[in-house]
Order: C-alpha cells, then structure tokens, then sequence
C-alpha cells in the first residue's frame, strides 16, 4: 500500500514562523504578510514582477539597517549579514521544516572531522554509531557513559584546532558541558557545524528552513538519521532477544575503554598462536542463536572473535550452563525449550556447531513469527517484547575485573533514572529492532528454513486471534508505532515521545500481552521439540571442517 510520506514538520515549523513574525527582534521587516493573509517566509532575489519583487531588496536593507543598530559594520565585516542573523536570533534554536527536529543555530554539531578523530580512539573504534545532529554535550555524555574516564585524557586533544587551544578542565561532565556551550561553540571550531545554516535574506528568519538533519542538498542527512543510535553496537538489537540490554551495552562499552579489561589475554591464550590484545566482547552464547544480550563477556582477541562466527563451542555451552546453575538466565523464551532439550548433548566442536545450526533454524522460525505479527498490524504487542523498561534503570558495576579471561563485578546496582538518555535509549532499540525485522524477512527468505507443525501452527494461530480481539485497545497505538517506524525519514522527536509513553501504555496491558506470549511459548517449544528430534539429521551433523555459518 503506497501512502504519501507525511510532512513531520509542518506544524512545527509554522508555529515557529509565527512567533518569529511576531517576535519584536523582527519589527519592521518589509513584506511579512502575504496577499491572503500567509507568512512572506521567502524572499526570492529572482521576482521580476509582481507586487513583491523588490522584497528581497527591501529586507536587505532591512538587515543592513539591523547590522549597524547592533554594532557590526557591514562596510569592514565580510560576514555580517551572517553574523546579524546569529545575533538576533531570538531562540538559539528552530525546527526543521522537513522533519519538524529542533537543532540549535550555533555550532554545536559535530562533523566528519571530529567522527574522523574519534574513530582513531582504540575503545571507540568503526562500530560506534555517531549522529550528525548529536549536539556535542550530548555526544560527550555517551562517550562518558560508555568509556568511563579516559574519554578525559582524549577531550582537549580531539577537540583542538589550529585556532583554539583547549585548556585543561576538571574531570567532569558539566564542567566540561559549562566549557563548551560557554566558550568553545561560540569559536565556530572546524570540527563542529551549525544545527542550521544561515542565508539572509532568503528566509525571513536567515537561516535555511531546512536543518542539518534534512539538508538540501542530499538525502545523506536522513539517511545517516536513521543510523543515528547511542549504544555500542547495533548487531545486538537486531535479533529480538531478552536479557538486560543496558548493562550488558554499558559493560561492552567497559571491556572496550577499561584498562582492566583491554590488558587482559585472550581466552584461546593456552592453546598456543597468536592472540594479539586488546581483546573483544564475546556473547559467550551468541545473540544471533537467541542467547541473552547480558552482561557477561568472553575476552576474544580478533582473531578469535571472527572465527567464532556466530557458533559455539564445547566450552560456550560448559560456560552458560555454569551461569544457568546460578540462576541467571542465558537464552531468550524463543529458544529455551531446543537450548534445554540439548545443551547436554554438546561434548565437542562437531556437536557444538551442529547446536549452533539448530538454534539457528530456530530463530528463522521465530523471526518469521514476529512477521506474522507484524504483518497482522500489533506492532504494540511486538515492542512488549523489547524489554524497554530497563532504560529507566542506569546500571553501576561493583568492583570490574577478570576472572579466567571473562569479564567479572561483584555485584550490580540498578539506579532509577528518568533522563532523556533512557528515552532515547528506547527509541534505539525500537527504531533498530522494527528496522531490522523488515530487512531480515527481505534478505533471510532464501535460505530460511522454517519449522512448521501442528502444535506449533495451532498455538501461533491462537496468539494471532488473541491480538485481533485486542486491537480494540491497541489498534491506535499500533498504527502510530507503524507509521513512525516504517517512515523512511522516521523523526527522531516522534520516536522519542514514543518512546516515553509506550512503557505505561504496555504496563497496562501487561496481563493480556502475557496471555498471547503464553500461546507462541508453547508454539516456539512445539519448534524446539522438533528440531532437537532432528539432531542426527543430515542437515545439522557436520559436513566440512570449516564450516561457517552467518
Ligand atoms: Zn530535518
Ligand atoms: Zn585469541
């Protein structure tokens, strides 16, 4: 079904207009008020005729006029229409007339120069996401919840240029936040931008209508928009599995920065080789085969993670039973029953690898239910399966460090918060889990095998009917959650008052939600159940030596 893409900006942006023709700072501006009462907002250079041709001549002037009246000479500053435009500005900041985002005026995003230095950092390296329009307090905040500390030694050096040296500041976020907004974004440093570029007399405010995030120019800005994310790595989100994915991200982020960690041998250390350090975050059950995204990792050098490849070996499997005796869990609902039915069947690398295909059938299976879902509209019940309530909690390890080349805390506290970080934290999952539902049904169809049988078919079935009886409920909500997340340009600011509403709403319909997850456990143990019958199939028993599956 084709629907026309709608405009998120629209009402933003003329509510914006609005105040800005009202706005004293203006007064007197030639032509503002068009023929049929509408806002001039444009002033074209290129009007032969008619009854406002003249009007971008006219608010030349009327800038010129401004200029002088706040002390900027326009006869010796080559910049100064610009710089009047900045200056009497009376927000610091407006919505973009595309996607309705709100970016500040001043030079406080950054730019590939800056992504360009902190890609060179060690613990950052090619995996973290960075956004355009992050504002930079924003953007150091992160990097300080994700690397800790020594993001304090690298700041003066990744943020001097050949005209501003920066000075040593305290090891704190808002005193660093005070340095930047009071003295570094007004220097207009080369490896910022501004959130929206000026161009009077052309608009009626002089700035573009569109901001950084929807420039002109290209569709590169959206579409490194909808890249945009705050975690460490996007892999994690894309198989739908459980676990508290907040700690395990910030405890990625650790293993990454930690002088603790990245000192720390690799895992494979005694078997001989090379294993050059620092080491890797290893999910020691891989995500991709329905393993928790938790936080416990497996220190891998390089070459160890990448030839690991989304399997398991003997000793994964001997590690999380371990965890299990715990009582922590390990593998997502989706995948218990073939995890239960056969984790004790795997002694070497042959069985390990031949669990590892099964449990990957699995999740074709479950990915293809989620489909199901989606295709059925209950986009509310899918995002019930995120967990976005842990982002309301900010994680703090006690007491980091190595056990046996695995990761290590005494225990874990979980702070309540309620910042604009957790929220965003839950757009990223959404955004990158809806996402990534869509891309893998486009490219997994081929060579996905999917299990089907009678109990299992009844039990999704059931599921199905209990959330076409729902949608009485949801059914408004589900069509917002589509809309917002099929959108090509999704708009950051609606994914994020989604975000924040949407765990009330699923908390109130917690009961019935539980209902219809109880009958795809029951169809998802139905899928186990058979494919652990197939263990000595042709299919799953090793076939060649290196096998690789993805
Ligand atoms: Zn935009
Ligand atoms: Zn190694």
């Amino acid at each position: 079904m084709a629907t026309k893409k709608p405009k998120y900006g629209d009402q933003a942006f003329l509510d914006y207009a609005k105040k800005i023709v009202n706005h004293p700072n203006y007064a007197g501006m030639p032509d503002p008020i068009g023929e049929r009462g509408e806002i001039q907002w444009e002033a074209p250079s290129n009007r032969k005729s008619g009854k406002f041709k003249d009007t971008h001549h006219l608010r030349r002037e009327w800038w010129r006029q401004k200029a002088i009246s706040i002390g900027i000479d326009p006869n010796t500053n080559s910049t100064w229409i610009s710089a009047t435009a900045k200056s009497v500005h009376p927000f610091g900041k407006k919505p973009c007339k595309t996607c309705g985002k709100e970016l500040e005026i001043a030079y406080a995003y950054p730019n590939e120069h800056l992504f360009q230095r902190l890609r060179k950092l060690r613990y950052i390296g090619s995996t973290f996401e960075f956004s355009e329009t992050e504002h930079i307090c924003d953007l150091i905040q992160r990097l300080h919840q994700n690397f800790g500390e020594i993001i304090f030694d690298d700041l003066p050096r990744l943020l001097s240029t050949t005209s501003i040296h920066v000075p040593a500041i305290p090891k704190s976020i808002n005193k660093w936040k005070e340095y930047l907004r009071a003295q570094y974004i007004p220097q207009e440093p080369r490896v910022l931008s501004p959130g929206a570029m000026s161009n009077p007399p052309d608009r009626l405010d002089g700035f573009h209508s569109f901001n950084r995030c929807c420039r002109s120019t290209s569709d590169t800005g959206r579409s490194k928009e909808n890249l945009k994310s705050y975690v460490t790595d996007r892999r994690v989100f894309e198989y739908w599995v459980d676990g508290d994915w907040v700690a395990a991200d910030r405890l990625m982020g650790q293993v990454r920065s930690n002088s603790v960690f990245n000192q720390e041998d690799c895992f494979n250390i005694s078997q001989g080789g090379l294993h050059p350090k620092p080491c890797q975050a290893d999910h020691i059950g891989p995500i991709s085969l329905g393993f928790n995204h938790r936080p416990q990792f497996q220190l891998l050098c390089k070459t160890c993670n990448s030839g690991k490849n989304n399997r398991m070996y003997a000793s994964d499997v001997r590690l999380l039973i371990e965890v299990e005796l715990t009582g922590e869990p390990v593998i997502s609902w989706f995948a218990e029953k073939l995890w239960s039915l056969r984790k004790g069947s795997v002694n070497n690398a042959e069985t390990g690898l031949r669990l590892s295909k099964l449990l990957r059938d699995n999740r074709h299976t479950y990915m293809s239910l989620l489909k199901s879902i989606l295709d059925g509209g209950h986009h509310t019940f899918l995002a019930s399966l995120l967990s976005l309530e842990v982002a309301d909690f900010d994680p703090e390890f006690k007491n980091l460090k190595t056990v046996n080349h695995l990761t290590h805390f005494d225990s874990l506290t979980r702070n309540a918060r309620t910042t604009k970080y957790a929220t965003e934290q839950k757009a990223r999952r959404i955004r990158i889990a809806f996402s990534s539902l869509d891309e893998y049904h486009k490219k997994e169809n081929r060579s996905a095998f999917i299990i089907s049988n009678q109990d299992s078919k009844s039990e999704f079935s059931k599921g199905l009917v209990e959330l076409q009886k729902l949608q009485q409920t949801t059914a408004s909500l589900d069509r917002k959650i589509g809309s917002i997340v099929s959108e090509q340009g999704v708009s950051e600011s609606d994914l994020r008052a989604l975000a924040s509403i949407l765990p009330i709403i699923l908390s109130e319909n917690k009961t019935q939600f539980e209902r219809v997850r109880a009958h795809f456990v029951k169809g998802m143990n139905a899928v186990g159940r058979e494919l652990s019958d197939l263990w000595d199939s042709e299919r799953y028993v090793r076939t060649t030596p290196d096998e690789i599956i993805e």
